[in-house]
């Protein structure tokens, strides 16, 4: 275990993974005053991933405070279907783990604890594996995602590699969705970051009914997709992997009820975009709300991080409607037929859609048109893959 601290805690984080992170980190610029700690089980802070963000998720004043993690920016980003290819004249973003570990050792230093397991959460107290007993004002739930009764899920599950080509690709921009590649799995596309000339990142990524991660089958599908557009790799850098997930239905009251008053953060609150399982901008607005909290006990963290989760997630009926779509409407070799109808609308519904900010005549656009499935078959899907019985 590393790190240390000589003052009483007044907020603990349990994982030091992005909600956490970006939560302390905000804490400790706008409130130098408070004792923050961090807990996380892994060897480092934030893992081994890229998060990636699109312009229009966050205000001009997140935009601001987040410059610091931030690896890379594109003007525009692309998509590419079987029979539309379009880009988007929207910013795309990226933050690397790397760059979040250094950002926040320079910020908390001491704060973080690494290889600190933690067995059990209270509200005021928590206990590391070995048995050390540790006291705070508060302690928040920021360990990711954790299977709930109350919650049903599809995956998004995906294997991405770093890789220097030996030529340079000519790529300027993301490629966020190539669905020109066979279909198998679900709905499957390859995800392309240009992070230099000659370095790509590339995922092979699966809207599954099931969780299961063949690697092996996936890194031989990033080869042939290399093949395909005729870049040779001289060497895979590093590797990532994720299965996140996608919500279909839930009964959010009942999720937040089991958490016994320890106020959650990120995916263990819940607090992800329905239809891509992305959580960045959920975690940068929950950030500063914490921030602005006068009042920062167990008791006021929790009323306000299940109030927020709560009202977002009801918010977002929609998108796990058009999941039901996605997942069940429609034979699963043509479920990319209904993102590449998605993908006619103009560039501001689409930066809406990703922002989870959609207006009415937004979702009205979004379900007019020619079907991509049949229209009884839809129908028949919303209402059967329901927990609470409702129809949106
Ligand atoms: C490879 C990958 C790529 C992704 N890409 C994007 C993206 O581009 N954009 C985006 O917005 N989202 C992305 N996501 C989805 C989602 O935003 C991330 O999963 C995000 O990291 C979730 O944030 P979190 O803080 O809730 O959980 P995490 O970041 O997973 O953090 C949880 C932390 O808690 C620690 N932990 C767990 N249990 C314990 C315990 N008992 N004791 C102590 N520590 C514990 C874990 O080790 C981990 O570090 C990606 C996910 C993955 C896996």
């Amino acid at each position: 275990m590393s790190g240390g601290r000589s003052r009483a805690i007044d907020i603990a984080f349990v994982g030091a993974g992005l909600a956490s992170g970006l939560c302390a980190y905000r804490l400790s610029q706008t409130r130098p005053e408070l004792s923050v700690a961090l807990f996380e089980s892994g060897a480092a802070v934030g893992g081994n991933h890229t998060w990636s963000f699109h312009d229009g998720d966050l205000t001009a004043a997140e935009h601001e405070w987040l410059k610091p993690f931030v690896t890379s920016r594109w003007e525009g980003n692309e998509v590419r279907f079987p029979d539309r290819r379009r880009r988007m004249a929207t910013g795309y973003a990226s933050v690397s783990s790397d760059r979040f570990r250094k950002v926040l050792e320079g910020q908390l230093g001491d704060a973080i604890t690494t290889g600190a397991e933690v067995e059990r959460i209270e509200p005021r107290r928590l206990r590391l594996c070995g048995g050390q007993e540790i006291a705070a004002g508060c302690v928040v739930d920021g360990r990711g995602h954790r299977p709930s009764d109350h919650l049903r899920l599809g995956f998004q599950k995906f294997l991405g590699q770093e890789i220097d080509l030996e030529e340079p690709h000519r790529l300027l921009n993301p490629i966020i969705m190539d669905a020109t590649v066979t279909q198998a799995d679900g709905y499957r596309f390859v995800y392309v970051l240009p992070l230099s000339p000659t370095r790509l990142l590339v995922e092979d990524t699966y809207y599954a009914d099931g969780p299961d991660l063949q690697e092996d089958r996936l890194r031989k599908a990033i080869a042939d997709y290399l093949d395909a557009h005729g870049w040779r790799a001289s060497k895979i850098l590093r590797e990532e992997r994720g299965v996140l997930p996608i919500a279909i239905d839930g009964d959010i009251e009942a999720f937040w009820n089991e958490k016994d008053g320890v106020p959650a953060i990120g995916l263990a609150a819940g607090l992800f975009h329905p239809t891509t399982g992305y959580s960045l901008p959920d975690a940068v607005r929950l950030a500063d709300r914490l921030a602005a909290m006068p009042d920062l006990s167990a008791e006021a963290v929790f009323a306000e991080t299940r109030r927020h989760a709560v009202a977002t997630w009801k918010a977002r009926g929609f998108f796990r409607m058009l999941n039901r779509l996605l997942f069940f409407a429609g034979v699963s070799s043509k479920r990319y037929r209904i993102l590449q109808h998605f993908y006619r609308l103009p560039d501001p519904v689409i930066a809406r859609f990703y922002a989870a900010r959609l207006t009415l005549p937004d979702k009205a656009r979004i379900l007019t048109g020619k079907p991509p499935v049949p229209f009884g078959n839809a129908i028949r899907v919303l209402a059967r893959h329901r927990l609470t019985g409702e129809l949106a």
